[in-house]
């Protein structure tokens, strides 16, 4: 079991595959963004060892992000080495559902479970002004392809921006009367490469809950208050599924934290909005055994900061969001 200095049991790790994407998204990096080569990101066999020993750490659950992960050349593969690795019991993938019709089938065969899919707007002007290069179209495509694969519950994420999308968040909750998805809203965080209008256009969960509640009505507390992974749950009156809001600004859920990263050069992140990083890759690139690894993956966990900074001004810098893994 891995454990941190201050008892928590850290067993959920979030892959990122590539830092490349195929989307611009302005909340997540700019537009002439330059990504790794390839030789520096981890390989195929190397994601590979490296997620058999966490499941041998008791890492039992695991989210594939990016960047885009669906970009990721041989993704099918992938999805399918982690899904036969021992000790593995939850593979999902968070995605921009662009590439998705065409893969939700053969990821779902291959044994991913489930899909969070990221759509900011039902508007497609607005949509393409968020993600600069989207065609909302794919992505609703992908969620219906999702949706039929078996990739459920699905749940959607969406990232509220001021300027952007902020009225838009009554039409993606009322969603959720009609179809039994989890509508999430996620609060922008503050990394490198965005942070002028990440800290400037914020919108609080308090504030996205105002005004769903001021069109649809009050909603009623879902999952007995219990936080579904990062997400407080509602419901809307005659609601099929759920809306979450992910605080991660205003209301963090530091304590109950039991994830950790790896970055797609090979890095343990042991906080998403903390710089401190244990190189993974390099060692094992210079031959380091098992043990050795596995003794490195274990004194990193142990330093696991507590929380973020945010509230006192610390920005973690060293890293835009599409290279940690969402
Ligand atoms: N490309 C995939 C996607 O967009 O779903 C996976 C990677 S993306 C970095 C993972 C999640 O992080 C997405 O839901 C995205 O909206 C969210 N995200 C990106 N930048 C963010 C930021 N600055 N603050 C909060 N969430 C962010
Ligand atoms: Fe790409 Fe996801 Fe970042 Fe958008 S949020 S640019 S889709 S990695």
């Amino acid at each position: 079991m891995a454990t941190d200095r201050f008892g928590r049991n850290i067993h959920y790790l979030r892959i990122s595959l590539t830092d490349h994407c195929n989307l611009r998204c302005v909340y997540c990096m700019s537009e002439d963004q330059t990504f790794k080569p390839n030789a520096d990101l981890m390989q195929d066999d190397e994601i590979l060892l490296l997620t058999k020993l966490f499941a041998k750490l008791g890492f039992d659950k695991i989210r594939l992000t990016g960047g885009e992960p669906t970009v990721r050349k041989n993704i099918v593969d992938i999805v399918r080495g982690i899904a036969n690795t021992d000790g593995i019991d939850y593979l999902s993938m968070t995605t921009n559902g662009l590439l998705l019709s065409k893969l939700a089938k053969p990821l779902a065969e291959a044994g991913l479970q489930r899909v969070n899919i990221s759509i900011d707007t039902l508007d497609p002007e607005k949509f393409k002004r968020l993600t600069r290069w989207g065609k909302l179209e794919d992505v609703w495509n992908g969620i219906i392809a999702a949706e039929k694969a078996g990739l459920t519950p699905v749940k959607l994420n969406a990232v509220v921006v001021k300027g952007y999308n902020e009225s838009d968040v009554v039409d993606l909750a009322r969603l959720t009367i009609e179809h039994p998805w989890q509508v999430r809203f996620i609060e922008m965080m503050p990394f490198a490469e965005a942070t002028d209008i990440q800290t400037g256009q914020i919108t609080t969960a308090a504030e996205i809950q105002e005004r769903i509640e001021n069109v649809m009505g009050p909603m009623e507390i879902a999952n007995d208050g219990k936080l579904d992974g990062e997400a407080r749950l509602f419901r809307l009156p005659n609601g099929k599924g759920d809306v979450g809001f992910i605080s991660s600004v205003t209301n963090p859920f530091c304590a109950s934290c039991t994830r950790a990263r790896l970055t797609a050069d090979g890095r343990l992140r042991l906080c998403l909005l903390r710089e401190k990083e244990v190189d993974l890759l390099t060692p094992l690139r210079e031959g380091a055994t098992l043990d050795e690894l596995q003794h490195i993956i274990l004194g990193g966990i142990w330093e696991k900061p507590w929380g973020h900074g945010l509230a006192q001004g610390v920005i973690p810098l060293n890293r835009a969001m599409n290279e940690i893994g969402g």
